[in-house]
């Protein structure tokens, strides 16, 4: 099962039963994208080389530049699940 999958599994199990309790103690999953192959299909893009550091990331659109996302927390709260970037790359926009 892909953790996603997995997290969405595990969402509706405790939204079903009310243990959140044990979501919380299991659910922070650090993501590697560094170890995914360029062309995969990552959560939030398909991972490509960033070039910045030359590390495999997924590319991620912000108002103020692009990052190369390189590895990234997801942790399960009990209204949602919050993502955020461990470690990025800020790549100029106007480079390529
Ligand atoms: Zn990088």
């Amino acid at each position: 099962m892909a953790e996603r999958d997995f997290l969405r599994w595990a969402i509706g199990r405790s939204g079903a039963r009310g243990t959140a309790f044990a979501v919380m103690t299991l659910m922070v999953i650090l993501e590697d994208f560094t170890a995914f192959a360029v062309g995969c299909d990552g959560p939030n893009g398909r991972v490509a080389c960033c070039p910045e550091c030359g590390r495999n990331g997924v590319p991620l659109e912000e108002p103020d530049g692009i990052f190369y996302v390189h590895t990234q927390a997801s942790e399960v709260l009990s209204d949602g699940m919050l993502t955020e970037p461990r470690d990025c790359c800020r790549v100029n926009r106007a480079a390529g």
